[in-house]
């Protein structure tokens, strides 16, 4: 049976370490890290993350905005707000919620936010650094994910790391973190995708296994190494009519399955997407303490 890698009880803790760092600042008379988060159109999934977001600046003592923008924005509105934001004293850092609606180039959008305020850490400029191990901001799951093994001390060094996923947001980064020379993440890494041959074998020989592939409950036992540190960042509402939300979430990782053969493995809540929340408000803390 696997050790639960409780992301909730962890990212708490780094909450209250950016709780006490507010503090300080507040004391000392300084300006109190404040994070934007735009949202375009109705997603229910986006609309919970936003809300999420925000309510974790409450409990930190940050102040946060919340832009709500109609689905039918134009691009070049949603450009203009980003603008706005950029040259806006008062804010310091401000993520724009993926996915945005088809006719907003997501891209375009990321381009246009400066580089220090994008707490998101996907503008071309902050990747690019974090390539070449600059400081810069580095994208919140990935951080999060690597915050998670080095909170749980599990072991990097060496080990044979395989990252299913390549997206520039969460699997295409968190592969090149986990192949740096540092003592939290100093890995062999292999990276697949959809075009992977044969995808068990190759998972089968991860130490550590990373999941971020989008597709419910994809991984399942047989995928899996007796022992291996399993880390789902998959979050799916799949129906569960005897809920009152009328769903439930679910990762990409089957895990009544794969939990018995792990050694270690992430829930779905409570894993993952906690710690991606207080790596973004670490990130504005970041950008705040830089301004
Ligand atoms: P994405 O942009 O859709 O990328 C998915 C990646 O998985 C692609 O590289 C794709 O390969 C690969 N893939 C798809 N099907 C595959 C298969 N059958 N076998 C192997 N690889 C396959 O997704 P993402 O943005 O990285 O997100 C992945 C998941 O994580 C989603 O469920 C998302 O909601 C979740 N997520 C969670 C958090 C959190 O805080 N917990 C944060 C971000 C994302 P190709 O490149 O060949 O298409």
């Amino acid at each position: 049976m696997a050790q639960l890698i409780d992301g909730r009880k962890i990212s708490n803790e780094i909450l209250e370490e950016i709780t006490n760092e507010v503090q300080k600042i507040q004391s000392a008379g300084g300006k109190v890290p404040h994070l934007a988060a735009v949202l375009v159109g109705d997603d229910g999934a986006s609309l919970t993350y936003v809300n999420a977001k925000v309510r974790a600046c409450e409990k930190v003592g940050f102040k946060s905005t919340r832009i709500h923008l109609p689905a039918s924005t134009g691009e070049e509105v949603l450009l203009d707000k980003v603008r706005e934001l950029n040259d806006d004293p008062e804010i310091d850092g401000f993520i724009v919620q993926v996915p945005l609606p088809e006719h907003i180039d997501e891209q375009k959008v990321v381009d246009t936010i400066k580089p220090e305020k994008d707490v998101d850490g996907f503008h071309p400029a902050n990747l690019g650094r974090m390539l070449l191990d600059l400081p810069t901001m580095i994208p919140a799951t990935p951080k999060g994910i690597l915050l998670l093994l080095e909170k749980s001390n599990i072991d990097t060094v060496g080990k044979n790391c395989v990252v299913m996923g390549r997206s520039h947001t969460v699997g295409t980064p968190v592969s090149v973190l986990m192949s740096r020379n540092k003592k939290t993440a100093n890995s062999t890494v292999t990276v697949t995708h959809s075009r992977t041959k044969d995808l068990p074998v190759i998972t089968r020989q991860a130490d550590i296994l990373i999941v971020a592939i989008g597709r419910p409950e994809f991984v399942t036992g047989d995928m899996v190494k007796e022992g291996a540190v399993v880390i789902d960042v998959g979050i799916h509402r799949v129906p569960a009519p005897e809920k009152k939300s009328g769903f439930k979430l679910k990762g990409d990782v089957k895990f009544e399955e794969v939990e018995p053969k792990a050694g270690f493995i992430t829930p779905v809540p409570g894993g993952v997407g906690p710690m991606t929340i207080a790596s973004l408000l670490h990130n504005t803390l970041i950008a705040s303490r830089k301004r």
